[in-house]
């Protein structure tokens, strides 16, 4: 069975691969967290690295290994880093890791670069890495192009409306909640129990944060709102709409291999 997933591939293939024009690879990162009672610690990463795949499919690129530490989860959109289960790195490790590794794929050849983001907290980091990669690749006379987003933010107003019909709080407070269970509940429904779903209101979070973090200011579940609505079929349709948007969006910014099927 062909794959997208790099760490699968021999080194020959691989190079045969990243030899090619238009030769794109999608980066996942996520994060260790805990989420919830009633999903693993690995939320983040798994969904990053299964949408990753799903769009590297349809634009015939490859995926890098997972990013599987993230930057400090906050309270505000995480529930904070002093949760049980929660292990992180801290921005000079993200930004160097990011920095790193991409560097690393663009001198190998590879003309397209996209980092696909599954956790929140690593947006600026993962921004500030890939920057620098591609500047320093300038410098050294290469051309690769590069691209940082996070999956949620191509989920489009329909979908928001089917899947949270009583109304949509941010993406910030998902943490835990419908958005990612839905997804897990699709991808990975072994890993799910909805039995230990915890039912609360949306947290209530001031907009500033404080120092030592205060653990009784969020949800003593993990979640920053209720997965109750979650469901396969929300998951379906959230997925459909980011793998569709991002293919779309990366086809439009990148000039991409002529014939994917190749890829696979
Ligand atoms: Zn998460
Ligand atoms: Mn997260």
């Amino acid at each position: 069975m062909p794959t997208v997933f790099l760490e699968e591939l021999d080194a020959e293939t691989y190079q045969q691969k990243v030899s090619q024009p238009g030769s794109t690879l999608i980066i996942p990162t996520g994060a260790t967290e805990q989420h919830g009672p009633h999903m693993p610690l690995g939320v983040d990463a798994m969904l990053s690295k299964a949408i990753s795949g799903m769009v590297a499919e349809k634009i015939g690129a490859l995926v890098a290994p997972v990013f599987s530490y993230g930057y400090k989860s906050q309270p505000r959109s995480g529930g904070g880093n002093h949760r049980v289960g929660t292990t992180s790195l801290g921005a000079t490790a993200l930004i160097s890791m990011t920095e790193d590794v991409v560097g690393s794929f663009i001198t190998q050849g590879f003309d397209n670069i996209v980092v696909l983001n599954g956790h929140f907290e690593n947006y600026q980091f993962l921004y500030e890495g890939l920057d620098n990669a591609v500047s320093h690749s300038r410098l050294a006379g290469l051309s690769a192009r590069a691209a940082l987003l996070s999956y949620w933010d191509f989920v489009d107003e329909t979908t928001l409306k089917k899947v949270f019909p009583d109304g949509f709080l941010g993406w910030d407070i998902e943490h835990g909640g419908v958005l990612e269970t839905s997804l897990m509940l699709l991808l990975h429904p072994e890993k799910v129990d909805m039995s230990r779903v915890i039912d609360h209101p949306p947290a209530t979070l001031t907009p500033y944060d404080i120092f030592p973090e205060d653990p009784a200011r969020t949800p003593s579940s993990g979640c920053l709102s209720s997965a109750k609505g979650a469901s396969a079929q929300s998951g379906q349709l959230l997925l459909d709409a980011v793998t569709d948007a991002v293919a779309d969006s990366l086809r439009s910014e990148f000039t991409l291999q002529t014939n994917p099927s190749e890829v696979n």
